[in-house]
């Protein structure tokens, strides 16, 4: 088996671009076939280097890697052979009207009721007629004809498929300049490149019966095709209109984590629960086109966001050592554990260095109350123990439970209204500084 993602270099990858990569990653990896990453760089106006080496990254970044890479750029030759054998089988031919010329014949079947198919006429043109229009500077663009008969495939999400190639305009796949559109190198790529599956999102299906009829007048074969729904935004619209804040590299640069995007979106859309997950590979087993929903897929930032806590939450003192130690942060695996289900982000864990450490500035709601507490404080260094011992001295001398007992304690000792478990948190801010924060003294 082989897979392949194919994005055009002229513009950066987004969620929706992610989201096939997934799909053909997880897909591939659950049935040990290869992935390949085709760069579909035969626009050369519009793609860059730039954002090739984006793509490249990206991908690196998010941990789905490529078995091979190919680039369309370089690979005209090939396509030039299989337009000439078009050409031969007379399965692809010259067409000389303009854009003018296309569109009034449009206007006038439309205005007939008929669809606006295009009518072959180019197809009846003698040798003379096509020399008569080249000697008159017209230069051809080819298109590819058509069968007419209906093309049906079993798509691997969406189940049996029929495109009425007969309701389709002979598709356009050389323009007049000579440059190939997407539809020949990408037909040809994945029959010279073995692909074996095509996974992609379901604006190409219309464009799959027509391509289905190019690969069999190319090899007389055709891969499987999986094709679908789209992601849209939280209110149903198309995520084209927020691409800058959904690229990957926004994503990354705002300090989002990998595996928060692909816990998502390997399962938006489907009959599974989003939950985080830590590795790539642990998404792979579960994966699979019979649970894809035919609903487009509601994408959220703030479902990434949510991920992104939970793995968080989820990461070892050992995963997070590094980061801990470039924040200045680093106070050894008790401290991550203590403070790790209160932080959202890692750099939130500076706030608990100061509170162990540093000096804060303690909230003290009723300075009679902790002056009393003070002369409960242990005479020992702390312990486990110690915190509870502490408050139920503080309870009995003042007669406060619950709430009213524990919140001013909390406060004036880590100047927060909420944070990790005092109980371990207490032993590690120690006796001093308890004490002259209940004094409420900066410390
Ligand atoms: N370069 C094409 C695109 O980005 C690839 C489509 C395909 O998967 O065939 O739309």
């Amino acid at each position: 088996m082989k897979v392949r993602f194919a994005p055009s270099p002229t513009g950066k990858l987004h969620v929706g671009n992610i989201r096939v990569a997934l799909m053909n990653y997880l897909y591939c990896k659950a049935n040990e076939g290869k992935f390949l990453l085709r760069i579909d760089d035969t626009d050369f106006v519009r793609s860059t280097k730039e954002f090739e080496e984006g793509i490249r990254t990206d991908l690196n970044w998010l941990g789905i890697k490529w078995d091979e890479i190919e680039y369309q750029s370089k690979r005209s030759d090939i396509y030039d052979k299989a337009r000439d054998d078009l050409i031969a089988k007379g399965l692809l031919y010259p067409c000389y009207e303009d854009a003018e010329e296309l569109d009034v014949k449009r206007k006038i079947l439309t205005s007939m009721g008929k669809p606006p198919i295009y009518d072959r006429a180019a197809l009846k043109l003698s040798d003379e007629e096509r020399k008569a229009l080249e000697a008159s500077g017209r230069k051809p663009h080819y298109r590819f004809k058509l069968s007419g008969k209906r093309v049906v495939w079993n798509d691997l999400v969406r189940g049996q498929q029929t495109v009425d190639t007969s309701s389709m305009s002979d598709p356009v796949l050389i323009r007049e300049d000579g440059a190939y559109l997407y539809t020949l190198p990408s037909v040809v790529d994945d029959v010279d490149l073995a692909v074996t599956h095509v996974i992609r999102g379901e604006d190409h299906v219309t464009n799959t019966g027509a391509q289905i009829e190019i690969f069999e007048a190319i090899s007389g074969t055709r891969p499987e095709f999986g094709h679908f729904p789209l992601l849209v935004g939280k209110d149903g619209e198309g995520l084209s209109k927020r691409l800058g804040s959904l690229s990957i590299e926004s994503m990354r640069h705002d300090g989002t984590s990998p595996m928060a995007i692909l816990s998502l979106l390997a399962k938006l859309g489907t009959s599974d629960p989003v939950e985080a997950v830590k590795k790539i590979d642990d998404l792979i087993a579960g994966f699979s086109f019979t649970k894809i929903g035919r609903a487009p897929a509601r994408f959220s930032p703030d479902d990434v966001a949510r991920l992104d806590i939970q793995l968080l939450h989820m990461s070892s003192y050992n995963e997070v050592k590094e980061k801990l130690s470039v924040l200045n942060a680093d106070l050894g695996s008790d401290f991550w554990e203590i403070i790790r289900p209160n932080i959202h982000k890692i750099e939130d864990s500076k706030i608990w260095v100061d509170v162990v450490n540093g000096a804060i500035d303690p909230i003290i709601d009723d300075a009679q109350f902790c002056e009393k507490a003070i002369t409960c404080l242990p005479n020992d260094s702390l312990n486990l123990e110690s915190w509870s011992q502490f408050t139920n001295k503080v309870k009995e001398l003042t007669g406060a439970k619950g709430k009213d007992l524990f919140m001013p304690l909390r406060k004036a000792l880590t100047g927060q209204s909420h944070g990790p478990d005092m109980g371990r948190l207490f032993p590690m801010i120690g006796l001093e500084k308890s004490k002259s924060r209940l004094q409420g003294q900066k410390s």
